[in-house]
């Protein structure tokens, strides 16, 4: 079996930590690198319900993809805050954290070719390229974007919505759902940064997470590729197969949580499902 250490040097050759944006905390966060690693809990949120998870599942390391800490800390005082009480829990019960987010994000495989794939979309490629010789025809970079048989976008979204991991805000679509729908740009995460990108690259869908009013109406205003908002979580989780799969031949046993830890857990709307415009 192996070390912690072995699991994740491993890990860090799949996923580089010099791919992560600057502002970004990835790698190590605890656990002892000579702990033995027989089971691997992969999650998108270190949240008290994962790490009793984790327990309850008897992991010995977390492989996550959102920092627990990403600003600096000086307390880890339980009393204090949940984080603090989270990373007590953690070594207390001897399991290890380990963090990929946006070195995973950029990956070949990564968040967004499972995302992509999830939704059937073919000849995926970056939307956003990783630039530099290291890269150089990588396939890797920020978000994707691939081919669907034709359709409409109102089809595209009743399709995402059964093929994306069920969450109470399921799925909502910009725009006019007769569109006729070819190419789909996805992007796992807030992406809304990246409406620029998914116009460029001619994508008539984009689906992302956390899209906000004004970026999306004045998007819409100048014509850009109708939109599908996800839940935060779906955009992500299908990521932690990939992760799993990737640990398989190491460890013993590599486990996905299917926790939906979506901060948006109830979804109430007036009974109207589409506004015809
Ligand atoms: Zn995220």
């Amino acid at each position: 079996m192996p070390t912690l250490s072995e699991v994740t040097a491993a890990l860090d050759r799949i996923y580089p930590r010099h791919w992560a944006e600057d502002w970004d905390r990835v790698g190590v966060v605890c656990g002892r690198p000579d702990i033995t690693v027989r089971r691997v809990l992969c999650v998108v949120d270190v949240v008290p319900e994962t790490v009793i998870e984790a327990n309850e599942r008897d992991c010995d390391l977390i492989v996550a993809h959102h920092p627990l800490l990403l600003r600096g800390v000086s307390s880890l005082d339980p009393a204090a805050d949940y984080k603090g009480d989270l990373v007590h829990t953690l070594i207390e019960q001897n399991i290890g954290l380990y963090v990929a987010h946006t070195n995973a994000d950029v990956a070949a495989p990564g968040v967004s070719d499972a995302l992509a794939e999830r939704l059937g979309l073919t000849g995926l490629r970056p939307l956003r390229p990783l630039e530099g010789p290291e890269h150089e025809g990588s396939g890797r970079g920020i978000g994707r974007i691939g081919d669907l048989p034709e359709t409409t976008f109102a089809s595209l979204l009743e399709h995402a919505a059964k093929v994306l991991p069920p969450t109470a805000w399921g799925v909502r679509g910009a725009g006019d759902p007769e569109r006729t729908v070819r190419s789909v740009a996805v992007c796992g995460g807030a992406g809304d940064s990246h409406l620029a990108d998914a116009v460029a690259a001619g994508a008539d869908v984009f689906l992302t997470a956390d899209l906000r009013h004004h970026p999306v109406s004045e998007h819409l205003a100048r014509g850009g590729p109708a939109l599908i908002d996800a839940a935060h979580w779906a955009t992500e989780r299908p990521w932690l197969d990939t992760v799993a799969g990737q640990l398989s031949d190491l460890v013993d046993d590599a486990v996905v949580s299917d926790i939906d830890t979506d901060p948006w857990t109830i979804h109430q709307n007036s009974g109207v499902n589409r506004v015809e415009s």
